[in-house]
């Protein structure tokens, strides 16, 4: 997804580690220690054994298993995240649908039993995709999902609310300059050392990452990108992502390689930037230009790049087989 230019002056090398279905890399620069390394990655953990879906005993796993049955105890933040989710899907119409659990595990998109559903199976999994009837009670502290097959799936979101825990915790340690990123969901914290900007790197959505289209100069912000070259499945001449149509239910297909989100929050930005892949550009657009405070760049599939104008002013494209059109 994003790949993050060399920085300097830090003090501890970064450190990396497989959680939340990526590879998470932190680098502390100014005064990071091994134990905030260590708890940094210790609430990454924790984040992702309540939240994540594909593991047996998280918190939403067990909401899931009880789809139908009863409502499930889970933490408040669980509920904070869903309740995002929840505020990303009325805002698309459910384009975005944290409920999109039957049909990510129909699809296995980026596990070994990925496969093309049949049309049959793919109406059955999307009559079971409503955000509308999750049913929170915030003050009991349950989510229940009211039909049996239901499912809960974080996994466009839960990224952005780690990184932003991640920040958190670094900035309470007194650290003022680190980058998160994981799995390309990106964190600048503070301003580097000079104040000179951040450099993050957009990748190239059309190959493995290590390449990129072009370059984000940054102050404090958060960068994420979603696209079509994260996890796929190839079949016959198909190629089929992970990001879902909760219309047809089939890969979100919107003439789009991939949208970055540039914004304060992660959690804003990695659900929004699912969001827009799904919608495509121009109601992708029309919501960015409603929200304060979110810039977008959209990469289309015959390589132009369009942005809104404050993503533009800190852009530089690097690669000259793409070309910005506006
Ligand atoms: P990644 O996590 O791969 O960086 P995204 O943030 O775009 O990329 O999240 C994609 C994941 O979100 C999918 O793997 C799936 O779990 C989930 N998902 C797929 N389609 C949708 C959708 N329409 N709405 C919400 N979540 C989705
Ligand atoms: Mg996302």
């Amino acid at each position: 997804m994003i790949l993050i230019l060399a920085g300097c002056g830090k003090t501890l090398p970064a450190r990396s580690e497989f959680m939340l279905g990526t590879i998470c890399t932190i680098n502390l620069y100014q005064g990071g220690t091994a134990a905030l390394y260590g708890a940094v990655f210790a609430r990454l953990r924790q984040i992702e054994e309540r939240m994540s879906s594909n593991a047996v005993d998280t918190e939403v796993a067990r909401v899931n298993q009880n789809a139908g049955i009863m409502p499930v105890k889970v933490s408040a933040e669980v509920i904070r995240v869903l309740s995002r989710a929840l505020y990303y899907a009325e805002l698309s119409g459910g384009a975005f649908d944290p409920t999109v659990d039957p049909l990510v595990k129909l699809w296995g998109i980026g596990t070994e039993y990925a496969r093309v559903p049949e049309e049959e199976e793919i109406r059955g999994a999307l009559a079971l995709v409503d955000w509308r009837e999750v049913v929170i009670d915030e003050e009991a502290g349950t989510v229940f999902l009211p039909q049996a097959g239901m499912g809960i799936d974080l996994g466009a979101i839960a990224k952005g609310y780690a990184a932003d825990e991640a920040a958190r915790l670094i900035k309470e340690a007194g650290v003022s300059e680190a980058l998160i990123d994981l799995g390309g969901n990106i964190y600048a914290l503070g301003t580097k050392a000079k104040g000179a900007p951040w450099r993050i790197a957009v990748q190239d959505p059309r190959s493995s990452r290590g390449t990129y289209i072009g370059v984000l100069e940054l102050g404090e912000k958060s960068v994420v990108t979603s696209g079509v070259y994260e996890r796929f499945l190839d079949a016959g001449d198909q190629h089929y992502h992970h990001i879902l149509s909760t219309v047809d239910g089939y890969p979100a297909e919107r003439g789009l390689l991939s949208v970055t989100v540039i914004t304060d929050t992660s959690i804003d930005a990695d659900a929004l930037s699912t969001t827009l892949f799904v919608l495509g550009y121009e109601e992708g657009r029309a919501l960015v230009d409603s929200l304060e405070n979110v810039e977008a760049i959209f990469v289309f599939q015959d390589l132009s790049v369009r942005g809104t104008p404050g993503a533009l002013d800190v852009f530089t494209l690097t690669n000259d087989q793409y070309r910005i059109v506006g």
